[in-house]
């Protein structure tokens, strides 16, 4: 839909956007108001050439586009029925619970497998466990490849599938080569488009899950899905996306928390939404608060950073790891809060 500037346009200007759409196979259909007119678009207008080459004439106001540019994530795609299944959940049917540690510590091992059966004790489907760390301070500890061992233990042990983040094509291959059954991508990566492609063709034909974190940086809405959309591209759709906080407006949390975008994020696509409290607000006495009130808008599952002895934890955990006893009374409240929520379907 092309809006002019002035109330309609002149006949050289319909002639030519009636040229620009006609090369992309489109066709404009005037509407003509008594006190406006407006200019509707025919045809595929998802093309970005088309439609830049439209925002560019400087007698058009907006461009409005009705078509969703995703193909497989849109809530209207094929893929909506699609089920995503991990560690006995059927993803959407089910909470889905991933927690377990911020960073493993390769030199206290036993820290983060105490946690894991832990974590599972306490209804957790997934464990989490950083092996490779993104930091914003190139001094602070950055992570090990060593990690990736013990993280593997955990999930012999558990009998329960694990997630962990990865930051490059190398930390990619390793952590699909042990049997990593979740790949992250976290919010610094969310936007890094040769990764996204990578991660999107390594996965293809597997049935590894992919963790979509939400870039703290992201802006409108569209931007989370697409991101998405690169990965299920190759051929995997099973894509989980995870709000986590955005930029920090708030003194006190640690990122400007987001789980209330959860019922737009489905109004547009079909994707299950795996809210991620513990980074959102970055303090463990606020991750019940958040998990709760992503519940109540309807996410699919909880990311939440839990460690046996969180003081003794590295990376997140002094600060944001809730305890098992923590990670189990929220569990069991926002399995309520589910049934509350799912007791409208039936
Ligand atoms: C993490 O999960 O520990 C992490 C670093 O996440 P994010 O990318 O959301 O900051
Ligand atoms: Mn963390």
């Amino acid at each position: 839909m092309i809006i002019p500037k002035a109330s309609s346009l002149t006949a050289e200007q319909l002639a030519e956007i009636t040229a620009i759409v006609g090369e992309f196979g489109c066709r404009i259909q005037p509407i003509i108001g008594t006190t406006r007119s407006i200019y509707a678009i025919l045809g595929d207008e998802r093309s970005e050439t088309m439609r830049a080459r439209l925002e560019g004439l400087d007698y058009v106001a907006r461009l409005d586009t009705i078509q969703s540019p995703f193909k497989l994530m849109d809530v209207r795609s094929e893929l909506a029925t699609h089920a995503i299944r991990i560690g006995g959940v059927e993803v959407r049917k089910e909470l889905l619970v991933i927690a377990g540690p911020c960073t493993i510590d390769p030199k206290n091992p036993s820290f983060f497998l105490e946690s894991a059966h832990a974590v599972k004790e306490a209804g957790a489907h997934v464990i989490r466990g950083g092996v490779w760390k993104p930091r914003t301070n190139p001094y602070s500890f950055q992570g090990d490849d060593r990690s990736l061992e013990i993280l593997m233990e955990a999930s012999r042990q558990t009998g329960l599938p694990v997630n962990t983040e990865v930051m490059d094509e190398d930390n990619l291959r390793r952590a699909l080569e042990a049997g990593v059954q979740m790949i992250q991508i976290g919010t610094r990566n969310a936007l890094n488009y040769s990764l996204l492609r990578q991660i999107g063709a390594r996965v293809a034909g597997r049935d590894t899950l992919v963790l979509l974190k939400r870039g703290r940086h992201m802006g409108p809405i569209d931007e989370f899905i697409s991101a998405a959309e690169y990965i299920a591209n190759f051929g995997n759709p099973n894509i989980l996306l995870c709000p986590r906080g955005t930029m920090p407006t708030l003194e006190g949390y640690r990122s400007h928390p987001d789980e209330s975008i959860t019922p737009l994020l489905k109004e547009k696509t079909w994707a299950p939404v795996v809210v991620d409290p513990s980074h959102s607000v970055g303090k463990a006495a606020y991750v019940e608060s958040c998990a709760l009130a992503a519940l109540a808008y309807g996410a699919d599952g909880l990311c939440i950073e839990a460690h046996v002895a969180p003081a003794k934890g590295i990376g997140d955990d002094p600060k944001q790891a809730v305890t098992p006893a923590a990670l189990k009374r929220i569990v069991d409240r926002a399995r309520r809060l589910w049934e509350i929520h799912h007791a409208a379907d039936v």
